[in-house]
């Protein structure tokens, strides 16, 4: 078992462990949303099809315009008119015009479009007061080519990508199944909200705060529960825990008698990492369980947040061979001091705003203190044994998870 451990090794082996291949399931688009795919995905349509026009307006030979203005409109025939979907059978000859709606295809013969603005109709004639231009021809292939490929293996299907994958003319898409997380408490003192609080007792807000962080990374969390600080009640939950990909607990990692999670997986797995040199979450801890990761987290709500979201996230991106980062970081001007520790990369919770490219202390920065995790939007890395002052510059990880 290894020990002490900083930050950056501690990654390195939790993302070493992402090696299991997920299986691939086929999705209809409207279940797609958040999935990561798993194929490379190229368009099966030229989009537009064929040139077509980006403005409402009248079609027309460009030679037929030269000259027009307000002062000496160009007169033209209209011989028909196309709505977007519906396009014009005939072809535009010398002095007409059709006239097109967004959409729709440019007309043979036709080389130019002039703007509805700059027109008046009148009847089957139409006044132009300018001279029209190719500029608002979108060509074919403009948006998207046949046979190109824009998205790719291990994409987030985001909003946009989406709409993408809809628009290359895919109605199914292959993605990874999300990973399996499961999800259990252990603490004699925990107890479920809706129970009454013994005394001493404490709601257990990890089970919920953990589960939307999965959710949040792209797995599927799998509620175990709560277990008493009993060895044989914490082996008998993992072993009936089923399928995962990972498993997370949260408690009963630190030096105490009770401490039963370090205990169990010391003696039934492979502890292959016990703390690391950071804080909060110094107690983290990673282990195997036959072929199971698990990330022992530590109790403290705080803790627990951040060492799934410095960890657990990052193994959950890697596991589904995602192609953006598991976090952004940038650098902000800190409005409050924050205090380093020794020997420790510390996590502060801070308040963010992009807009003004400042952080700010959530307050209290206790580890039971879940506030901070509650209302902070970031969190604000000092190296070993460095405090911020207010004014400096500090480097901060964002906690919306934007795409
Ligand atoms: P432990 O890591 O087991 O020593 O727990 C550290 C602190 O976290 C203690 O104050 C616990 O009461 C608290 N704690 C442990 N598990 C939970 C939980 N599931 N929800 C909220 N607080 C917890
Ligand atoms: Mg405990």
């Amino acid at each position: 078992m290894r020990t002490n451990l900083s930050v950056e090794e501690a990654l390195e082996v939790v993302l070493e462990a992402a090696q299991g291949k997920l299986p691939v399931e086929e999705l209809p688009l409207k279940e797609a949303f958040g999935r990561v795919l798993a194929e490379d995905l190229a368009s099966l349509v030229d989009h537009p099809d064929q040139d077509d026009t980006a403005i409402d307006g009248y079609a027309c030979r460009s030679e037929d315009t030269l000259g027009a203005s307000l002062e000496r409109p160009v007169r033209l025939k209209v011989i028909g008119e196309s709505p977007a979907g519906r396009p014009f059978p005939g072809e535009v000859g010398r002095g007409e015009a059709v006239a097109l709606y967004t959409g729709a295809p440019i007309p043979k013969g036709a080389d130019a479009v002039v703007r509805v603005e700059d027109t008046r109709r009148k009847g089957d004639e139409v006044l132009l007061f300018a001279p029209a231009s190719p500029k608002d021809i979108r060509p074919k292939g403009d948006d998207l080519r046949r046979g190109e490929v824009y998205l790719r293996r291990g994409d987030l299907l985001t909003p946009g990508r989406l709409g993408l994958a809809a628009a290359m003319g895919h109605p199914r898409l292959r993605v990874f199944r999300r990973p399996r997380v499961g999800v259990l408490s252990t603490g004699d003192e925990v107890v479920e909200p809706g129970e009454p609080l013994p005394y001493g007792g404490v709601y257990n807000s990890n089970a919920y705060s953990l589960m939307g962080l999965v959710l949040e990374a792209g797995g599927e969390p799998v509620l175990l529960g709560k277990v008493p600080d009993e060895p044989e009640a914490v082996l008998a939950k993992l072993e009936e825990a089923g399928p995962l990909d990972l498993l997370l607990t949260s408690g009963g990692v630190s030096m105490g008698e009770y401490d039963v999670v370090r205990k169990v997986l010391e003696r039934h797995g492979e502890v292959v990492f016990w703390k690391v040199r950071q804080q909060p979450g110094g107690p983290l801890l990673f282990a195997r369980l036959g072929g199971l990761p698990v990330l022992g987290l530590p109790g403290n709500p705080v803790s627990s947040m951040v060492t799934f979201f410095l960890y657990g996230r990052p193994f959950l991106f890697r596991l589904l061979g995602r192609t953006d980062p598991p976090y952004g970081r940038m650098r902000a001007r800190a409005l409050t001091p924050f205090k380093g520790a020794k020997g420790k990369k510390v996590f502060r919770r801070g308040v963010l705003s992009v807009a003004e490219g400042t952080v700010r202390s959530t307050g209290n920065q206790s580890s039971g203190v879940l506030r901070s995790m509650a209302f902070g939007n970031a969190l604000v890395v000092l190296p070993p044994d460095q405090d911020a002052s207010e004014g400096e510059e500090v480097e901060v990880i964002p906690l919306t998870f934007v795409p």
